[in-house]
């Protein structure tokens, strides 16, 4: 069942639980008011059900198309980092292969690591991994 007839049971389930709470008023309900109630009681919880299974349906198309968005983001892998299309500074690779998610890396381009190594130094201020390359690295490796 679509979106559109999902949302035009809804009105008529809504109306089958105002009919039954009235019911449930009466102190005494005859035989056909019972069974209208228990019929309308069945009507709404099976216009709900239905609802519930297109919104799950829904939220999957959702997650799968916003997956589909983000590889079509070009991205091409320069080991150790990548870069993204539109985007200027590589792009932590590590954020890319686990949630597809493009975060540009700091860049300091001359510096001295740790262990006294001069390089060009990439952080990632999301999942804070850092790489030390060698001087140039980004002018070699920058896609065209
Ligand atoms: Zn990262």
């Amino acid at each position: 069942m679509d979106f559109e007839t999902i949302m035009s049971t809804l009105p008529a389930a809504l109306k089958a639980l105002d009919t039954a709470a009235m019911y449930l008023k009466k102190e005494k309900l005859s035989a056909a008011e019972r069974a209208d109630l228990e019929t309308k009681v069945l009507e709404a919880k099976k216009c709900i059900a239905e609802a519930e299974l297109e919104s799950v349906k829904l939220k999957s198309n959702i997650e799968r198309l916003q997956s589909e968005l983000r590889r079509k983001v070009g991205v091409v892998f320069q080991h150790p980092l990548a870069f993204a299309e539109g985007v200027s500074s590589p792009i932590c690779p590590v954020c890319w292969g686990d949630r597809e998610k493009v975060i540009p890396l700091q860049c300091h381009l001359d510096q001295t690591d740790f262990y006294g190594d001069r390089g060009e130094m990439y952080f990632c201020r999301s999942c804070e991994n850092e790489w030390t390359l060698e001087v140039g690295w980004l002018e070699k490796n920058r896609p065209e």
